[in-house]
């Protein structure tokens, strides 16, 4: 028996056994992890995107050693915060204030808090088979699930939160002609979680538009997707006005932090008392100094060049497996990205969910991982690269990929 629930304290992190004995990580470094045996496999997961820098960038082990040695948890105000504060704003145009908390579960709670303080309304409206967060509002009609294909008439909702159909504009319309009082809607940028679908071209902002319009707020959750495309918000590149967003994950380089952005106008809700923070550990000072650490880091590295190395594995890997005559097809970014069985890439869920392969998934995990490479084993899952996903790295990469896809073919 192990006392551990399920061997992991997260279930969307459980890996399957290969010949009876689990993984168990030992060692981190750059594109790499060590399992306890001692095998050294190339990394695809990334910590669910939080290692953009690779594992254990030394710019923020550093920065963290630092702090650590001067203190931990100091209860009252500290100069770091403010600092870390101050500089992740700087990359967020206009959504110029800031709350540090301890995951993106909890930045998205208060961000449906804040939004429901600011206009006086109840109901917040989400994405089916989206995923903002493990907290009871949020989850549901997550991939995967019944809800999240919307297949009845009616509208699921739970709790005043409600689903929106992805990159369906008449949906948006319908939404607004039977609930005249929204206070927010949640938008993932890029469905990342429903396997990377990328927004139709003016989907973001007739969204965006048709919320303000109606009085709702937008609130962008990036917690996935924030500065993993450029140093900043997805959101923004993609050309969308956001009252609030969500970051977490690439902000921290794997420490235990998210954050809560806002336009001031309505981040006032905390001060006028109309809204509630607190965290015991929100804004400790070593995750203040690995965001510090991390976002420097990141304002000097060149994103293009991941992106670019990125495209050319995606493309490099599809067309390895089309010359053996196997049907494979991405949609995503360079530094994300998701592959189909198929060679037509999905434009909504409903196409991702009548192309997802669960069976295919699990069988290419095992086929990578006997080959060093680590890859979640989900239908809608997700590869991730890293700046210290080098040459070489995604030579091996690209190699292991074409073999296994082709193989389970
Ligand atoms: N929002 C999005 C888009 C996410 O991808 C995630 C986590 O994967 C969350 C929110 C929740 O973040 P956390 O796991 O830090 O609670």
């Amino acid at each position: 028996m192990t006392h551990l629930v399920g061997g992991i304290s997260s279930a969307g992190r459980a890996l399957p056994e290969i010949d009876g004995r689990p993984l168990l990580i030992e060692k981190a470094a750059g594109p790499w992890l060590w399992d306890r045996d001692g095998q050294r496999y190339i990394d695809t997961a990334l910590g669910f995107g939080a290692t953009l820098l690779g594992h254990n960038p030394p710019e923020v082990l550093d920065a963290l050693r630092q702090t650590q040695e001067k203190m931990l948890m100091p209860a009252y105000s500290h100069g770091l915060e403010e600092e870390a504060a101050t500089l992740l704003s700087s990359f967020t145009e206009e959504l110029d204030q800031v709350i540090f908390v301890n995951s993106g579960s909890e930045a998205v709670h208060l961000a449906a808090r804040a939004a429901r303080a600011a206009t006086g309304r109840h109901k917040v409206v989400k994405f089916a088979a989206g995923y903002d967060g493990w907290f009871d509002s949020v989850a549901f009609g997550n991939a995967g699930t019944p809800d999240a294909a919307m297949s009845q008439p009616a509208r699921p909702e739970k709790e005043g939160m409600l689903l929106l159909r992805y990159n369906d504009f008449t949906d948006v319309d319908r939404l607004f002609a039977d609930h005249g009082d929204i206070a927010a809607l949640i938008v993932e940028p890029v469905m990342a979680n429903a396997g990377c679908i990328e927004p139709a071209p003016g989907y973001l902002q007739y969204l965006a538009d048709s919320a303000h319009r109606h009085g709702a707020l937008v609130i962008l959750d990036e917690v996935l997707m924030g500065f993993r495309l450029h140093a900043g918000l997805t959101g923004h590149l993609l050309g969308i006005d956001a009252d609030f967003a969500t970051v977490g994950k690439a902000i921290g380089s794997g420490t235990v932090v998210a954050a809560l952005l806002g336009k001031s106008a309505y981040m006032s809700v905390f001060e006028r008392g109309l809204a509630t923070r607190a965290g015991t550990y929100s804004g400790n000072p070593p995750v203040c100094a690995a965001v510090i650490a991390t976002l420097t880091t990141l304002k000097n590295r060149d994103y293009r060049q991941l992106l670019r190395q990125g495209d050319g594995l995606r493309q490099k890997i599809i067309d390895g497996c089309r010359a053996r005559g196997t049907a494979l097809c991405s949609t995503g970014y360079g530094s994300v990205f998701t592959f189909w069985r198929s060679n037509v890439p999905p434009l909504d869920y409903r196409q991702a969910a009548a192309t997802a392969d669960k069976a295919w998934s699990l069988k290419l995990h095992f086929a990578l991982r006997r080959r060093g490479i680590l890859v979640m084993p989900f239908a809608f899952g997700r590869f991730y690269l890293s700046f210290s996903h080098d040459e070489a790295v995604l030579e091996t990469l690209a190699a292991a990929c074409i073999e296994s896809i082709s193989e389970l073919s």
